[in-house]
């Protein structure tokens, strides 16, 4: 098992706007999206979302069970779990239900300074089906992969979860 880390070193952190919410992790992100989705221009405001994807095992968040008032305020799709600051707003994080153990972190939330190593490029712009019409994808994004919704491995994971019935988890 390849191990390059030291889990009281992390590798990174970041943090919500306000900074009630931060994290910590033992790895870089081992891939990156860019996703035009209309939630995540929604929730965001941004015209699209970088997300860096973890595993969960990676990640230490802090701020979420010490306070009366949960500090991460999540919302539930039929696929997704999105979680923001409950303070300031700040989009932090998006689990699918049908991939259990990677979270996906917003890499705007990315501390500046608290990188130890080299962060990948993106790999992948997604729903480009959504994409805000004022938006042209940059023609220097040479070798970014551009999707008009998921990439179709994802794709199939998630049909491959629904046709299981589509466990429907509770709403936090
Ligand atoms: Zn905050
Ligand atoms: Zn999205």
């Amino acid at each position: 098992m390849e191990s390059s880390s030291n889990p009281t070193e992390p590798l990174l952190r970041g943090s919500c706007n306000c900074g009630q919410v931060t994290y910590v992790s033992s790895m870089l992100p081992f891939a990156i999206s860019l996703c035009h989705c209309i939630n995540c221009r929604k929730t965001s405001g941004a015209p699209f979302v970088a997300f860096g994807d973890y595993q969960n095992t990676a990640l230490r968040w802090h701020g979420s069970e010490s306070r009366t008032k949960p500090t991460i305020k999540t919302t539930s799709s039929a696929i997704a779990i999105r979680g923001f600051c409950g303070d300031c707003g700040s989009t932090l994080f998006m689990k699918y239900h049908c991939r259990p153990d990677v979270t996906h972190v917003a890499m705007g939330t990315v501390d500046d300074g608290s990188v130890v190593g080299e962060i990948v490029k993106p790999c992948e712009h997604i729903f480009l089906k959504e994409k805000a019409a004022w938006w042209k994808v940059s023609d220097d994004d040479d070798g970014i992969a551009r999707h008009k919704g998921f990439d179709e491995t994802f794709q199939r994971r998630l049909e491959e979860w629904e046709a299981k019935g589509s466990p429907r988890r509770a709403s936090c």
